[in-house]
């Protein structure tokens, strides 16, 4: 750290992204990218808006709200464009928190929450998950502090059914509650239907997922009305051109060829599910899964054992080295030939076959 580096960031703990190597081709399971590119039309249109880069984009992301809007079924005033579902979290914490206003989540989720909270100096309280990993709904209704789960859970892929969201909605009506959808598309049910009956309710999704597009950074909070004029607020006293025009472009292109994603998030499931039953004969534990990945762990190997020799032959997952969950890797969904590769190597490393 440089002597200018604010006080205030002395003891931040940033976030580390998964591996993104540029060296070798690896069999990339490590960041739950979608394995299959973009729409063509997306394509096109990215071609087509590059021609007028030398202009600022539409602050307002007019037409992508609009898109968006339809595509969730709300008004586009309950719909805020950000870069990335990151973006929305991080404009979350600084319009919602504050040292006196705790954010509740659980203890094995997505690594960036307890950042957040610490970045913008906003006290935490970290709920456990069950013994099985899963979210009890029942740790929600009684907590007197902002609440932000992530459904599909991760890193473990567990999934609440609407009803229980619901409940815990109800039960905090004086609390916000904030549903993190990024993989809601692989099979679970959103929420966003909530909004018009709760305005405690702010869901955030992702087109880094199912909708192909990680590297283009496109996100969405939806909300009341009311609640993203705050969220506005906190935008356009930080970054007003946030999404940039190819990415605006390319969400409203994306949203247009809605079948093709639809195909796409169908078959990854499939795969999923194949992936499941495989590892399952192999005498892994994996978590039932509503999201693009598998959390899998063996008495057989350690998690981070199992990640070293997986990369040692060109396949990256996961590994966490947190408590309660150093014996798993998650593992993300790619296609079924790569999850052959990866199932293959499993079984070599198992029987302790050499590279
Ligand atoms: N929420 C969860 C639960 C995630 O796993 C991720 C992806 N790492 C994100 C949000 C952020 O996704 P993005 O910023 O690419 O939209």
């Amino acid at each position: 750290m440089s002597r200018f580096l604010s006080a205030k960031y002395a003891d931040l703990i940033p976030y580390v992204p998964g591996e993104q190597p540029r060296d070798t081709q690896y069999v990339k399971l490590n960041t739950n990218e979608s394995p299959f590119p973009p729409s063509p039309k997306v394509q096109l249109a990215v071609e087509r808006e590059a021609k007028r880069l030398n202009l600022y984009c539409d602050p307002e992301c007019t037409e992508l709200k609009a898109a968006a809007a339809k595509l969730y079924g709300v008004r586009p005033e309950q719909v805020l464009p950000v870069n990335g579902s990151d973006e929305i979290l991080y404009f979350s914490f600084l319009a919602f928190g504050d040292e006196g206003r705790l954010f509740a989540f659980p203890d094995i989720s997505y690594g960036f929450y307890p950042v957040y909270a610490a970045f913008c100096r906003i006290p935490k309280r970290e709920i456990p998950l069950s013994p099985d990993l899963s979210v009890d709904y029942r740790d929600y209704l009684d907590l007197d502090a902002t609440i932000l789960l992530a459904n599909p859970n991760a890193p473990t892929g567990t999934c609440l059914p609407v009803a229980q969201i619901e409940r815990i909605v109800c039960a905090n009506p004086n609390r916000l509650v904030m549903i993190d959808e990024a993989y809601i598309d692989f099979g679970g049910e959103s929420c966003v239907p909530l909004i018009e009956r709760y305005g405690n309710l702010l869901v955030f999704q992702t087109f880094s997922k199912s909708r192909s597009l990680a590297g283009a950074r496109l996100g969405f909070g939806i909300g009341s009305e009311a609640l993203i004029r705050d969220l506005n607020t906190v935008k356009y006293s930080m970054n007003p051109y946030n999404v940039n025009r190819m990415t605006q472009a390319a969400g409203v292109a994306a949203i247009e060829d809605d079948a093709y994603y639809r195909a796409n998030a169908r078959m990854i499931i499939q795969t999923r599910e194949q992936t499941a039953r495989r590892l399952r004969d192999l005498g892994f534990t994996v978590l039932p899964s509503k999201a693009n990945f598998l959390f899998a762990g063996s008495d057989r190997i350690g998690g981070e054992a199992f990640y070293r020799e997986l990369k040692a032959r060109g396949v990256l997952v996961r590994h966490f080295t947190k408590e309660r969950i150093q014996d798993f890797c998650r593992i993300t969904i790619g296609t079924n030939e790569q999850m052959e590769i990866l199932l293959t190597h499993t079984e070599a490393i198992l029987n302790g076959k050499g590279c």
